[in-house]
């Protein structure tokens, strides 16, 4: 089966294709179109002709597309879920490929239920200032492959609602999902309002570039945000980056190590550690160090990995071979420079990008395990005595998207949080995020807010109408 792109409404074929392998398997998926630059041109032209159309809609009216579009995501989640499953490699079971779908319905239903009304900023007994919220034109969304349904949904619907118009780019290694996403949605939108293109970096790099984008949703690695962020200071489209991250975990002396055991283990290996605000370093108490320890990795071995369309495994494979490589890198490293491995550790070997689930002990900050960003199922978990140490040694790195405070005492824990530098700092818990609460990096984490209100302000212009009531 192949895939076609939509630009204007218009299923649209593309000259040259790429293959898009099964990370579980190495079998072809499907073949994705590339674009090429007459279409992504196009793209861009086709939303622009589209969007004054679209934003002279009342709000309801768009709202009532948008939950449309959420109904048809419903009728559709299996076998949406089935091609996230194969294209990207998370299972269908635990927080995988159905769950990815639950998050895409929800994503797009509370964008739907939201609105901007005008906020009165100040008023005396002279004039009445009015803060006014209007759409900004033609947002470009560019994602990575880690969540690839759920992401494109983050960036596309808050978009529309305010009345822009979107063109996605999907990542090079999951389009598939994403463009059957567009295609259902061109069933309920007027033509132009979403249009897909496809293709590896050049493909977003012209669309960064084009004089007729006023927006660009980036979420990706940081080195490609910071061509981004280039290519936007030509024409002052605004931007908003969601970039890498390296989040940390501080586990207070005071916790039992069973009781969190589990929720701390999918804070950290959901998505097979392949989420931007996954826990990434694990800095814990001496005192319950080796219990928990001990619990993670008895959570982990037991996890069953292997292909997740079978629906009793709940661990797959690495979506991709270049990731993967940086994951076995980095564990080499870690081997080399002292680090012991306390479960997995090594390539099972058979078709796939497998990697099993690795907790490491012994490395601290300065190990390229600990500095670096992993994005995959290994974790370095750090031992600290003061807490002082530890908020020391999680705030050293110059990423900070989210973080994490475990403790039985959430007042102790609620200062601590208070000091750790990130976009979101959760107390028990770690990456759960919600429609409704505002989400984005600190430091070179990214810049700007996506959910919520705020997310969708940041697809708006924001205008003050400031009426005299004394002219003259
Ligand atoms: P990536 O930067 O390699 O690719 C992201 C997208 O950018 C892809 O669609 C790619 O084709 C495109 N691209 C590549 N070169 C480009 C260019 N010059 N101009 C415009 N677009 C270009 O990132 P990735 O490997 O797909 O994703 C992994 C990274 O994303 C990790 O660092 C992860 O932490 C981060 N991430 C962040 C969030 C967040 O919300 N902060 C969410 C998911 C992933």
């Amino acid at each position: 089966m192949s895939y076609s792109m939509i630009i204007n409404g218009v299923a649209t074929e593309a000259a040259d294709h790429f293959d898009v392998p099964n990370p579980a398997t190495g079998e072809v998926v499907a073949a994705a179109p590339i674009a090429s630059p007459d279409q992504i041109a196009a793209a861009v032209d086709a939303a622009r002709a589209a969007q004054p159309g679209w934003a002279a809609r009342s709000s309801e009216e768009r709202a009532a597309m948008v939950m449309a579009c959420a109904e048809l995501f419903e009728a559709n989640a299996a076998s949406l879920a089935k091609l996230i499953t194969e294209e990207q490699g998370k299972p269908l079971s635990g927080p995988g490929s159905n769950f990815e779908m639950q998050a895409v319905i929800g994503w797009t239903q509370v964008p739907a239920s939201l609105d901007l009304e005008p906020e009165v900023v100040f008023e005396d007994e002279t004039r009445r200032d009015e803060l006014h919220y209007g759409p900004l034109g033609v947002v470009v969304a560019i994602a990575p492959w880690n969540w690839p349904a759920m992401i494109a949904i983050w960036q596309i619907v808050p978009s529309i609602r305010m009345g822009n118009t979107v063109v996605i780019k999907p990542s090079e290694y999951t389009p598939l999902s994403t463009l059957e996403i567009v295609r259902l949605m061109n069933e309920v939108l007027p033509p132009g309002v979403v249009n897909s293109v496809s293709g590896a970096g050049e493909v977003g790099a012209a669309l960064t570039t084009n004089p007729g984008v006023d927006k660009i949703m980036f979420t990706g690695s940081a080195a490609t945000g910071q061509k981004v962020a280039a290519a936007a200071s030509d024409s002052l489209a605004r931007v908003t980056l969601e970039l890498g991250g390296n989040d940390a975990a501080i586990i207070l002396d005071d916790v039992n190590p069973g009781e969190i055991a589990e929720a701390l283990f999918w804070g950290t290996f959901i998505n097979m550690g392949q989420t931007c605000a996954c826990a990434k370093r694990l800095y814990v108490h001496e005192s319950i160090h080796d219990e928990l320890v001990d619990a993670l990795a008895g959570i982990a071995t037991a996890m069953p990995m292997g292909d997740g369309l079978d629906e009793s495994n709940v661990i797959g494979p690495v979506q991709n071979v270049p990731q993967l490589n940086i994951v076995k890198d980095l564990v080499a490293d870690a081997k080399a420079t002292g680090g012991t491995i306390v479960c997995g550790g090594e390539e099972p070997g058979g078709p796939g990008n497998f990697f099993p689930l690795t907790i490491v002990t012994g490395l601290d900050n300065g190990s390229r395990l600990v500095d670096e960003e992993q994005f995959g199922p290994v974790v370095p978990v750090i031992k600290y005595t003061e807490v002082e140490e530890a908020l020391a040694k999680a705030n050293a790195l110059d990423v900070g998207l989210g973080a994490s405070v475990w403790s039985s005492d959430p007042a102790r824990a609620a200062v601590i949080a208070g000091r750790m530098e990130a976009g979101t700092v959760w107390i028990n818990s770690h990456g759960q995020i919600h429609p409704m609460s505002p989400f984005g990096g600190a430091k070179a984490s990214g810049i700007g807010l996506e959910f919520g209100v705020e997310g969708l302000k940041a697809v708006c212009q924001p205008k003050v109408i400031s009426f005299t009531k004394q002219p003259g």
